[in-house]
């Protein structure tokens, strides 16, 4: 074997040396072959195949395989989309503020059978009142002036006692048992 040869020869297992440290068993070098300083290497990847990178860039913990950043990327944006959302940013996206005969602002999210908004933070005029008001004092109830369920406008709702919300509620049935009595009526 000529000197030149033995020298690159030395430099190869260097590299795969200080490679192994830093990386371990995640990558193969059996067929990195050290050239010259500005030659690349073939590096193996045991999942995608063969790849090309220069010994410093590969020794400086440089985007190796392209195809498991490409993934380590996916996976770290999903896990981004999967990360919960701010209340409020959630509360937002459900609700609907175009133009409504009462000044009313719908809640286009999940709702209750009785048509009251929902979050898995609680009910949604809970926390429209919290976003734009603060704390709900205990025992109180948030109830509405405009007798919408889906309402979850702040200037609609206001903070009332059991005894209200059950007058609120009794108002409401009797409103609606009226209004059902007349249909059958009519
Ligand atoms: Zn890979
Ligand atoms: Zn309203």
């Amino acid at each position: 074997m000529l000197i030149k040869e033995r020298i690159l020869q030395a430099k190869t297992d260097i590299f795969i040396e200080e490679a192994k440290y830093l990386y371990g068993s995640r990558y193969d070098y059996s067929k990195a072959q050290y050239t010259s300083s500005n030659q690349k290497l073939i590096i193996t990847c045991p999942q995608h195949g063969d790849f090309l990178q220069s010994r410093s860039n590969h020794l400086q913990g440089k985007e190796g395989c392209k195809r498991c950043y490409y993934n380590k990327r996916k996976i770290n944006n999903k896990g981004k989309t999967y990360k919960k959302k701010p209340l409020e940013q959630r509360f937002w996206k459900h609700v609907d503020k175009s133009p409504h005969p009462k000044g009313c602002w719908l809640w286009i999210g999940y709702k209750t059978k009785e048509g009251y908004g929902q979050l898995e933070d609680g009910m949604a005029t809970h926390v429209s009142w919290s976003i734009h008001n603060g704390l709900i004092p205990e025992g109180l109830w948030v109830l509405h002036t405009c007798d919408n369920p889906p309402c979850v406008n702040p200037s609609h709702l206001w903070l009332g006692t059991h005894q209200d919300n059950m007058d609120d509620m009794i108002s409401k049935n009797r409103a609606s048992w009226q209004k059902r009595k007349y249909i059958s009526i009519s």
